[in-house]
């Protein structure tokens, strides 16, 4: 088998993981062509946390500074009681997140992650981006692996020595590496708005992220665009008309909050149950193309990040199947993350006893304990 460094690798999707991809492999010297649908690259106006183990990785690719030139590092993570208003525990992140994760915890506007990303991707010679192309197809071939592209000129045909499929949740690259189109209806939808800061009650205090547990609901609220803007997130059952109505028997702050938010988007929630594989040949997944999960753990980007930086490891090292490799550093990884992002819905969303003895042990647990818990997720690092 020709190495995978012989050619460029072929991307597809120009998302958090794509452009995370891209420049992991160029800065280790290995050319790329990505290849994005959408004409122009847009972002979903709304936050992302980036937890440490996908800030160590920005970090090593020099994106710190601009990261916290536009992003905020939050002093902890408030868990809130939402219908009685009560804080539950808050665990300290900040400089604590450093000390212990060894890397920042950062919040940031969508648009200005992928700017970054963007900016960095364009700076790079060895990196050919091309918007407007739909790929339809991904196959290898005799000396590589090839993709097929629709753009506005017509239909085209690229070569490379391998492929990404990049191309989220509803990746059609999955057909190549014989793994289900179709992915799962939760039941569940997140309501997603930006608001002023000032629009905030002071409840929600916007020098950490805040996370309000309710029956069937639960929402997040952090700071973006430098503390000038809140994202907020409400997710709840998918029947219900309108956002506001999740919260409608919660404490008044919870309520005036959601009551705040002018224009909200609706985003349906669909995941995947673990799969068996992440490559096939020259073709593999990463990001939501490989294991789209639940946001309730706020992993699927820094998944996706963390998936890039091990490919291209990987790919760099030329080792007899890179490929074959990163699927055996990633599957149990990623699984583990779906598992976990359902379960904690579940928890998340508990109500009548179940609620008052989840509040309660929350309130009891010493922060240390629930660091702890965390370990697995940010603690991560590419074992090189
Ligand atoms: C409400 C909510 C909150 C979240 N909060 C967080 C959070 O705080 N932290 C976190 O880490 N994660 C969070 N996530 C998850 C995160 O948004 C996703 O997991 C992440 O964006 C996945 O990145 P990706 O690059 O794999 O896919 P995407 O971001 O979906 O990018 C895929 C790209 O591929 C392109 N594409 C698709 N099909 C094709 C094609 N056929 N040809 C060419 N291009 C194509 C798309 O246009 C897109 O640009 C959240 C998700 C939700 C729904």
């Amino acid at each position: 088998m020709r190495s995978l460094t012989t050619g460029p690798a072929l991307i597809a999707g120009a998302g958090v993981g794509g452009l995370t991809l891209a420049l992991s492999l160029a800065r280790r010297g290995v050319a790329c062509r990505l290849f994005e649908r959408a004409p122009v690259l847009e972002e979903t106006g709304a936050g992302v946390q980036i937890s440490p183990n996908a800030g160590r990785v920005l970090d090593a690719l020099g994106l710190g500074p601009a990261l916290d030139a536009a992003g905020t590092r939050p002093q902890a993570v408030a868990i809130m009681d939402g219908p009685g208003g009560r804080l539950l525990k808050a665990l300290p992140l900040g400089a604590e997140a450093e000390r212990r994760w060894g890397a920042p915890y950062r919040v940031i506007h969508r648009a200005d992650l992928q700017t970054i990303l963007l900016q960095a991707a364009r700076a790079e010679p060895a990196i050919a981006l091309m918007l407007g192309a739909e790929v339809k197809e991904a196959r290898e071939t005799a000396s590589g692996a090839a993709l097929e592209l629709a753009t506005a000129s017509g239909p085209q045909a690229v070569e490379g020595a391998w492929v990404a499929g990049a191309d989220g949740l509803g990746s059609s690259i999955r057909r190549a590496v014989k793994l289900p189109l179709a992915a799962r209806a939760t039941g569940l939808t997140a309501w997603r708005t930006v608001l002023p800061a000032a629009a905030v009650p002071a409840a929600f205090e916007l020098s950490r992220v805040t996370v309000a547990l309710g029956p069937g609901a639960h929402f997040v609220v952090y700071p973006v665009r430098g503390g000038r803007e809140a994202n907020l997130v409400l997710i709840g059952d998918d029947q219900t008309p309108r956002p506001e109505e999740l919260v409608a028997g919660w404490s008044r702050p919870a309520r005036d909050l959601a009551g705040a938010a002018g224009t909200w988007t609706r985003w349906p929630l669909r995941d995947r149950s673990p799969d068996p594989r992440m490559h096939r040949g020259r073709i593999a997944l990463l990001g939501d193309a490989a294991h789209a999960a639940l946001p309730s753990l706020a992993q699927g980007a820094a998944f996706a990040i963390e998936d890039a930086a091990v490919l291209a490891r990987l790919v760099a090292q030329d080792g007899p199947d890179p490929l074959a490799a990163y699927e055996r550093a990633r599957l149990m990884r990623v699984a583990r993350l779906q598992m976990r992002s359902r379960r904690q819905i579940g928890i998340d969303h508990m109500s009548g006893l179940a609620a008052r003895a989840r509040n309660l042990a929350l309130a009891a647990a010493p922060a240390s304990a629930l660091l702890a818990g965390l370990d697995w997720i940010y603690g991560w690092r590419d074992d090189a």
